[in-house]
């Protein structure tokens, strides 16, 4: 029951009733509980990087400073620890600005050939050192797809960047792109470690990692999926995922052609 009792009179000495407003307040609590579940996973994911951060600048300042390898080692490890703040943060304004704003967001003409291809040259070198090949393999024809810009390339970049993190040397990670009926179809494909089933249908979570240690390791927020899911949901789109453990993942975006184009 979400208030008191209101007596209904039609004049001021005759009761014709009571009002009682009953609301489900089911999906409040669990907005409520996400919220602050959420709220519980920023505060400790920044709360880590900075317990270390201070950790070893109180070391420095007992005395390690003096030898110089140690502390060269612990200024590279405060530098890490810095830049995983930093890229945290700069996730939270993301995921912030694409749910903020994902009602009225600019439509811009995207080029998907295009964007793929600049994608794939900002990501050729980190590809490159770890002997992985990326492969753009987007129509000729797409349709042009309408939306924010930056956002459709930081999908692309989200995607691939995770496919090149979690696939071993020597492997691949492709782009596919095509268009079915009234759909524009991209998929992102690694040869990588795969993902279990039992994690499929958390992954798009925010901070939900399959390995915490690895993902850590690799240098990860954790919102990376989370921020994806936001912007196809801003294309009016659908994102799905299949996997093979130590074959590698598929990620398939379904995104509607704008009807003029059709
Ligand atoms: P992270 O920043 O940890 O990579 P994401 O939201 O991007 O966070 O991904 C969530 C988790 O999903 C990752 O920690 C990883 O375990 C798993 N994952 C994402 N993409 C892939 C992939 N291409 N291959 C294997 N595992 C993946």
């Amino acid at each position: 029951i979400h208030s008191n009792p209101i007596t209904l009179k039609d004049n001021p000495n005759r009761k014709i009733g009571v009002l009682i407003i009953i609301e489900d307040v089911t999906e409040i609590r669990k907005l409520e509980r996400l919220r602050k579940d959420f709220v519980a996973n920023v505060s400790h994911e920044l709360k880590t990087p900075l317990t270390s951060i201070k950790g070893f600048i109180e070391t420095l300042k007992e005395g390690a400073v003096e030898n110089k390898k140690v502390r060269n080692k612990f200024l590279d490890i405060i530098d890490i620890e810095t830049g995983r703040l930093t890229a945290l943060i700069e996730d939270l304004l993301m995921l912030s600005e694409i749910e903020n704003k994902h009602q009225m967001a600019e439509m811009e003409e995207i080029d998907v050939n295009k964007s793929v291809g600049e994608v794939i040259q900002i990501l050729n070198e980190i590809a490159k050192s770890k002997d992985i090949e990326l492969i753009n393999n987007v129509e000729e024809n797409i349709p042009k797809l309408y939306g924010k810009r930056t956002w459709f390339k930081q999908m692309l970049i989200n995607l691939i960047d995770n496919g090149i993190k979690y696939t071993p040397a020597g492997g691949k990670v492709e782009v596919i792109g095509y268009r079915t009926n009234d759909f524009v179809i991209i998929k992102v494909r690694d040869t990588g470690i795969g993902i279990e089933k039992k994690h499929l249908s958390r992954l798009f979570e925010r901070f939900y990692r399959v390995d915490k240690a690895r993902s850590r390791q690799v240098g990860g927020t954790g919102l990376g999926l989370a921020i994806v899911k936001h912007i196809v949901l801003s294309f009016k789109g659908k994102i799905d995922v299949t996997s093979e453990v130590n074959k590698g993942t598929e990620f398939k975006i379904t995104l509607p052609v704008k009807k003029t184009d059709k």
